[in-house]
């Protein structure tokens, strides 16, 4: 009894600790004793070391404390993902003697199925390229996603890697690299989530997600059975009987437990576990249905903030038919796969008065935002579109191309491309590069465009809990 009692103790400080440090910054807990425990622990105490350090050794222990923290923050090392992978192999060492030959055959079969198959999406995120830029591949993710000039404006360039940044890429600064339609860098799997691995680690979430309520489910029924054979008490079940007194249920519960002590604490462990993964799961499946990214839904955030004090304008961004846009093909992708393009410009001022009308992009007069309601979000195209775009690389979503996968040879090494999209030399010499891509088709289905976003200005732009999930991951 005493090794359980330590192991649900330990399981039920780490779940607290977890809980105070993911939860105790909410708003809506701010006068609660979380939000004083998170104080406590997250800025009490470590002040009271350093200034005990201060004294005693004039911050040499802190300073070096400060730079392993850096370290472990901020830098590309495997240590989570050794510890996810410990947590998953300890906890199957620990539940399978003991449950293995207890179970049925086809729970056997679906058993091995389902612990193999998170290794081989973990391995599979975390060693699969996420869609690292480089000059080589510019061009092919040039052409993936148009600029919506809200979040991703024309011209930028990266500092690091010197080329001009895709639409929805980001420069990981833990990897220090750009990636394409970046989501997040990840560190259970020492790894950035972008546009060639989110299907991976949507798969790993979902696989581990089922793995632990499997776990957790199969392990009650056998916690259940022990307890049964034990007492000889069949009225004994996993949800409790309203005629038993919460006493007698947990009393069994424990006999249940110590009667195999290994299946006893990985099913409490996965018992709590579980909601997390559903909920890491929820998010990222809520972002698809948004049709947008980790790193988006911040950008997104910031805007709100601009909108709400009244700094946000918007116009139309082509001109009045029959002009069309003149489009710089310098920083602009002559032809893109998605099926809608940008039909405003957002932009923000500091003091709140409208940009002159004379600004370089769009026409007509600037009109103020005040929600992100009346802001178009271009890369949401409804949900099963989001989803086949994260899930099957290099979909053509254009009429022209539709339901088939585009040549990967059509775009890769293509040096043209590169030149007119400013190669590394060209932009470190200062200047960007010069000419159009080739003649590809550029006609656009602007009554699709239309018709999706009357569809979708319904939805929000964005998701609210996006701070916690990112700090989680
Ligand atoms: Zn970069
Ligand atoms: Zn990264």
């Amino acid at each position: 009894m005493g090794l359980l009692a330590n192991l649900v103790i330990a399981i039920l400080v780490v779940a607290f600790l977890i809980l105070i440090a993911f939860f105790g910054r909410l708003p809506a807990l701010r006068h609660t004793p979380v939000a004083w425990l998170h104080r406590l622990i997250w800025i009490r105490i470590p002040r009271a070391v350093l200034a005990a350090d201060q004294r005693l050794t004039s911050g040499r222990l802190t300073s070096s404390i400060s730079r392993f923290f850096t370290y472990m923050l901020y830098d590309k090392h495997p240590t989570i993902l050794v510890f996810f992978l410990l947590l998953l192999t300890v906890g199957e060492i620990l539940y399978l003697p003991g449950a293995w030959p207890r179970l049925s055959r086809f729970n056997q079969v679906f058993g091995f199925i389902s612990i193999v198959l998170p290794y081989w999406f973990l391995y599979k995120a975390a060693y699969t390229d996420p869609g690292i830029i480089s000059s080589a591949n510019h061009a092919r993710y040039m052409s993936h996603y148009p600029y919506d000039f809200t979040l991703f404006h024309p011209g930028q360039v990266c500092k690091t890697c010197l080329l001009l940044k895709p639409a929805r890429s980001k420069h990981c600064s833990v990897c220090k690299r750009c990636v394409a339609r970046m989501d997040h860098h990840c560190v259970f799997i020492n790894n950035c989530v972008g546009y060639a691995n989110q299907h991976y680690f949507l798969l790993l979430l979902l696989t581990t997600a089922w793995l632990t309520t499997y776990g957790a489910v199969l392990g009650f029924n056998l916690v259940r059975d022990s307890a049964i054979a034990k007492t000889g008490n069949d009225n004994f079940a996993l949800f409790k009987r309203a005629s038993m007194p919460w006493q007698h249920y947990f009393l069994l519960l424990m006999i249940g437990i110590q009667a195999d002590v290994g299946v006893g604490s990985v099913t409490l462990l996965t018992t709590m576990t579980t909601p997390m993964v559903w909920a890491l799961l929820g998010y990222h499946v809520y972002l698809i249905w948004c049709g947008t990214t980790t790193n988006e839904s911040m950008k997104w955030s910031d805007w709100k903030i601009e909108m709400d004090e009244g700094c946000a304008f918007k116009r139309s961004l082509h001109p009045p038919p029959p002009l069309e846009r003149h489009r710089d093909h310098a920083v602009e992708p002559a032809w893109t796969r998605w099926p809608v393009e940008a039909m405003q410009i957002l932009v923000r001022t500091e003091d709140g008065h409208p940009p002159h009308k004379e600004s370089p992009y769009g026409f007509g007069e600037w009109e103020r935002v005040w929600s992100l309601r009346e802001v178009e979000n271009l890369y949401d195209i409804g949900f099963w579109d989001n989803l086949t775009d994260i899930m099957i690389k290099e979909y053509s979503f254009r009429a022209e191309g539709r339901g088939g996968l585009r040549d990967d040879d059509e775009f890769a090494g293509n040096e043209d491309d590169v030149e007119a999209y400013g190669s590394r030399e060209r932009l470190r010499g200062g200047s960007g590069g010069s000419g159009a891509s080739g003649s590809r088709d550029v006609t656009r289905d602007v009554r699709r465009a239309h018709k999706e976003r009357a569809r979708r200005s319904k939805k929000p732009n964005i998701p609210t809990v996006s701070g916690i999930v990112n700090a989680a991951t």
